[in-house]
């Protein structure tokens, strides 16, 4: 069965709860009752439940953009897969490179929060990717093992089905440089053969790779186009509806 594909809007940190309303509904308007690509947006923790009153009725999903791994206590500022889930989250992402290289979160860490995560029955958006220097040092490909194994180890077939990875160069983000629809695909067939290789057929053709960095609607298609390219995670271009229903629409 082909993979439907999937753009995810991550707002980080922008916002004020009026905008993020705004926008959730000209994103649910745009995107209609019967999109051809599943779309999801992830606005900052205090507006999910608002943000999830305006998608009510439509087939925009609801993620956030982080979550922790333990399910409640003294975990002062942190947020749990459960109540994620009660405010209405279908999805999270999870290792973002500015959780990782910003905010200095491990491999352990991200490991743990998939897990409790899948657990918990969101689905995970695992970011991987490497920065410049280690692409200038050819390093991309064990930084996507170490990330994806790491990540993902010890879930069970079931679980793999509620996971979604977003191939992110670092050097991509937000910095208006855009990997090449080759490199993409080159990046993706390489996480998508390791995972066929570890783990079979089924859920190396069932797994969604999304590209991420500096998405726009003048290279979506171009990215979108790509055998192993599944959709995209969207950072500045989700802030304004009219630029993220146009990368929803060259998905469709
Ligand atoms: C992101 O933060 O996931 C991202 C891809 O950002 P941008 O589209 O702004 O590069």
């Amino acid at each position: 069965m082909p993979r439907k594909k999937l753009v995810a809007g991550n707002w980080k940190m922008n916002t004020t709860l009026a905008e993020a309303k705004a926008l959730a509904e000209a994103v649910a308007k745009g995107v209609g009752t019967a999109p051809a690509a599943d779309v999801v947006v992830c606005p900052p923790y205090p507006w999910l439940v608002t943000v999830a009153e305006a998608l009510k009725g439509s087939a925009v999903g609801l993620g956030a953009q982080d979550v922790h791994n333990e399910a409640k206590g003294a975990f002062t500022g942190e947020v749990s897969s459960g109540m994620l889930k009660e405010a209405g989250c279908k999805y999270v992402v999870i290792g973002h490179s500015e959780r990782r290289h910003v905010l200095g979160e491990s491999d352990v860490t991200v490991h743990l929060k998939v897990h409790s995560a899948v657990e918990a029955g969101l689905t995970v958006i695992l970011c991987v990717g490497e920065t410049l220097v280690e692409r200038e040092r050819n390093l991309t490909e064990r930084v996507f093992q170490r990330q994806v194994y790491s990540a993902l180890a010890g879930l069970t077939d079931d679980q793999w089905h509620k996971v979604v990875i977003a191939y992110e160069p670092v050097w991509a983000i937000g910095t208006g440089k855009t990997a090449t629809p080759e490199q993409a695909q080159q990046a993706h067939l390489f996480i998508r053969t390791k995972i066929r290789a570890l783990h079979g057929e089924n859920i190396a053709a069932a797994l969604p790779i999304l590209y991420g960095g500096s998405v726009t609607p003048d290279t979506a298609a171009g990215l979108f186009s790509q055998p192993d390219v599944d959709g995209g995670l969207v950072g500045g271009a989700s802030l304004k509806a009219d630029q993220f229903l146009a990368i929803v629409k060259a998905a469709g």
